[in-house]
């Protein structure tokens, strides 16, 4: 089969030609109906220096799948050939206690996981392919009624990394709070669906994009805002002055960090995403008191089951731009380009 791989760190993807993967006990073949193209694989091509990852290249790209079974091997039960799924990603150890409460995300044994700190495309041959070889039958989980591949594959990072940084402020999203979304690309646009469906907080988008506003406008955003100077001015306006509850910095660059950091209120929540490379002081002096200043790292297992119900449900959708296999290369090219409405999303 055709694969799209980062042969090497700092070098562009290939399509090449690999063998197809056969599974071996309690593992999974899932036959690709989606495979979404995240800006952290840009990451992977452009920024990441040797040793800064546990993991090295050469491996197939696409963490972001959803599929149909299409082989399992001796020992699973779970799932059925031909039965349509969504790939859970951060593969963890399995046993841990994080892992047994379904946050692989944060394993606490990564030296037992099929890759340290990754999963498919991360590391380990990932979705950019016809199949895609998942090391156990937990990783796999069923599509509810309603849901098609294609549009569930973003899901499984664009809408599980927000739904999970959203998730842990969500007792903040009252009905007089605001949430301030930065970045409305693949992620950020899914971000301002979810904090409409988790709360009641008014949701301001900001981007450094028309075209990103105006399809956070789309998709339920209550105001935006176009980042420069006067952004956490106009936030601030908009919050009548007290400055938002919740902050989700989908960049994660210097200035966007500083904007989140000045538009938080004291008490606030302010969640770093984005992998920007940003860098700013944290002291006593540099927020509001009791702001609470996190990154996360994608999401759990039970929350991507809950996002998919409510996708299935219609509340949340990955607007996405389909790519064939032979066209992926020209996916990440278009996204870093910024010319991706949404999630560009190959099918082989
Ligand atoms: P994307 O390219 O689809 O979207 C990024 C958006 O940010 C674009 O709309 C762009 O115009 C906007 N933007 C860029 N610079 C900006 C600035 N200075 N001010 C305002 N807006 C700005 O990217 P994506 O796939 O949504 O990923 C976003 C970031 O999240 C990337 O750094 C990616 O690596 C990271 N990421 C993190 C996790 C995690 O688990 N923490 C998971 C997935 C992606
Ligand atoms: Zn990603
Ligand atoms: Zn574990």
């Amino acid at each position: 089969m055709k694969a799209l791989r980062l042969m090497d760190w700092k070098s562009s993807p290939e399509l090449v030609e690999v063998a197809d993967p056969t599974p071996g006990p309690g593992e999974v073949v899932v036959r690709i109906g989606g495979a979404g193209a995240c800006h952290s694989d840009l990451h992977l091509m452009h920024d990441f220096e040797p040793g800064l990852l546990p993991w090295n290249p050469p491996f197939t790209l696409g963490h972001e799948n959803a599929g149909w079974v299409h082989a399992v091997g001796d020992g699973v039960t779970r799932v059925q050939p031909g039965q349509a799924v969504a790939v859970y990603g951060p593969w963890g150890c399995g046993t841990c206690a994080r892992c047994s409460l379904g946050i692989e995300n944060y394993c606490e044994n990564p030296l037992d996981a099929p890759v340290a700190g990754g999963g498919g495309g991360l590391g380990l041959d990932g979705g950019m392919a016809e199949y895609l070889l998942v090391p156990d039958a937990r990783q796999v989980v069923p599509l509810p009624e309603g849901l098609e591949p294609v549009t569930a594959a973003g899901l499984t990072d664009a809408g599980l990394t927000p739904y999970h940084a959203i998730n842990r402020s969500r007792h903040l999203l009252t009905p007089d709070a605001t949430i301030v979304a930065i970045g409305v690309g693949g992620l950020g646009h899914v971000g301002v669906q979810i904090a409409k469906a988790l709360g009641a907080a008014q949701v301001v988008a900001v981007d450094m994009k028309q075209e990103a506003l105006d399809l956070a406008v789309a998709v339920g955003a209550d105001h935006t805002v176009m980042s420069g100077e006067s952004a956490a001015d106009e936030i601030r306006a908009l919050t009548g002055g007290r400055g938002a509850d919740v902050v989700v910095d989908f960049v994660g660059a210097t200035p966007t960090v500083e904007l989140a950091r000045a538009v938080a209120r004291p008490m606030s929540d302010v969640t770093i995403v984005g992998i920007g490379g940003g860098d700013v002081p944290f002291s006593f002096f540099s927020q509001g008191y009791e702001v609470n200043l996190a990154t996360t790292y994608w999401g759990t297992r039970p929350e991507l089951v809950e996002l998919l119900t409510l996708a299935a449900r219609g509340v949340v959708r990955v607007e996405h731009t389909v790519y064939s296999l032979d066209d992926a290369a020209q996916a990440y090219v278009d996204l870093e380009a910024g010319k991706v409405r949404g999630r560009a999303v190959v099918v082989p």
